[in-house]
């Protein structure tokens, strides 16, 4: 079968990673790890598992940092090599393991991404899958499968970037009649917007600003609409299109980089902050932002972030940016709570346990959210280099969502 694969290579990763800023159809040649090959179809590794055919499969954020070689170097030691990319799918089940209960084949399905205790086969779990947060799970390198924390990260179990991936059947989804592939094929940027949302004691009437509106920036704003509907939405972006979207999909305002003291006056002004000018610094608000989430995590929104929250604001770090030099000043000054944000989990929300994946789904089905136009472009396999072309350049392409048809 056809499967888009990573190849490590640590002379052609570093190679790729130097030039591709300069050069982007590095990523096209023969240097790049990441190339469309054909490779074996993939066996169950155990009786509670399925096979499934991908009708639409995502490429992430993360899968492109992975492609142009910019990933963090520290989640090394929990991938393993050679590996097929895609952990965004909706797809359908061509084959059911005998231990498998509630799915058959034909079935329309997404699926949790997350390799953790349980389709590795410990038990008991760490104390983290025992509580439903399986993105925290203490066994990533563990168990009979080859270290990865998702699927599409490990050679143990190929991603959907293909023409046919796996999943344990605790990791899987139905997809209700009414919500859409595209819809579906979402589900992983949107649960993770749902556990931000989730896991923020949102309070009606506060302030809430989104930094970044690619996939994880506009799957935030969707998620803070549908759950927080009486907080105010000010999202942070550059793109025109990109702001649009933002907007229709329910952001009040949208301020525009740069970040500059003109940034600042106007977040000042939007939240009735008193702006401080130090020397020889960048502005500091008083009385700002109740709560951040920045989907882009670079030195810039970080620093500006921490200076523009109230006091006592929640900063929510989501991005995967390379930050460098951080003001820690307001942190201690105004008594900030910063948040690491990974994944999705099984929630307490609104006097229920509920899989993010589930509540996904589910705004889907009722219609309080439909993320069906984030899948702004769909492409064959075979045209993968057109589909890094549009990624690399989404601006300019009106993009915001690349998905495989398979
Ligand atoms: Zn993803
Ligand atoms: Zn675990």
């Amino acid at each position: 079968m056809k499967a888009l694969t990573f190849e490590y290579n640590l002379p052609k990763y570093l190679l790729t990673g130097a030039l591709d800023r300069r050069w982007p159809r590095v990523l096209f040649s023969n240097i790049a790890p990441v190339q469309m090959r054909e490779i074996p179809e993939p066996e169950l590794p155990g009786p509670d598992w399925v096979k499934i055919r991908p009708r639409l499969a995502g490429l992430c954020g993360s899968d492109m940092g992975i492609i142009n070689c910019h990933e963090s170097l520290t989640m090394q030691p929990f991938a393993s090599f050679p590996f097929v990319l895609g952990h965004e799918v909706c797809g359908e089940i061509t084959e059911a393991g005998a231990a498998v209960e509630g799915f058959d084949v034909g079935d329309r399905v997404t699926v949790n991404p997350m390799l953790s205790c349980l389709p590795r086969g410990i038990d008991p779990p760490c104390r983290h899958c025992a509580s439903g947060r399986t993105q925290l799970c203490e066994n990533f390198t563990e168990g009979r499968l080859s270290p990865g924390t998702i699927i599409g990260a490990t050679s143990g179990v190929p991603g959907f970037i293909s023409e046919a991936g796996i999943a344990h059947v605790s990791l899987l989804h139905k997809v209700p009649d009414e919500v859409t592939d595209e819809a579906a094929c979402m589900t992983d940027p949107f649960s993770n917007g749902l556990h931000m949302a989730i896991q923020n004691p949102v309070e009606p009437g506060e302030t809430l600003m989104v930094i970044g509106c690619g996939v994880m920036g506009l799957s935030t704003v969707a998620a803070l609409r549908a759950l927080h509907p009486e907080s105010r939405v000010i999202a942070v972006e550059i793109d025109t299109f990109h702001s649009q979207v933002a907007r229709d999909f329910g952001a009040e305002e949208v301020v525009t980089p740069p970040l500059d003291k003109k940034f600042y006056r106007a977040v000042a002004e939007l939240t009735g902050a008193k702006m401080y000018t130090p020397m020889l610094a960048k502005p500091l608000l008083i009385g700002g932002v109740d709560r951040i989430f920045d989907t882009v995590g670079s030195t810039e929104t970080i620093n500006t972030s921490l200076r523009i929250l109230r006091n006592g604001g929640w900063f929510n770090l989501l991005g995967i940016g390379e930050p460098k030099r951080i003001d820690w000043t307001p942190v201690w000054f105004k008594e900030l709570t910063l948040r690491g944000v990974y994944g999705y989990q099984t929630e307490e929300h609104a006097g229920e346990r509920i899989h993010d994946f589930d509540l996904a789904l589910r705004l889907h089905a009722e219609g309080r959210a439909d993320l069906t136009p984030l899948v702004t472009h769909k492409f064959r396999l075979d045209d993968w280099p057109e589909a890094l072309d549009v990624a690399l350049n989404k601006g300019a392409h009106h993009a915001v969502k690349i998905a495989f048809t398979p």
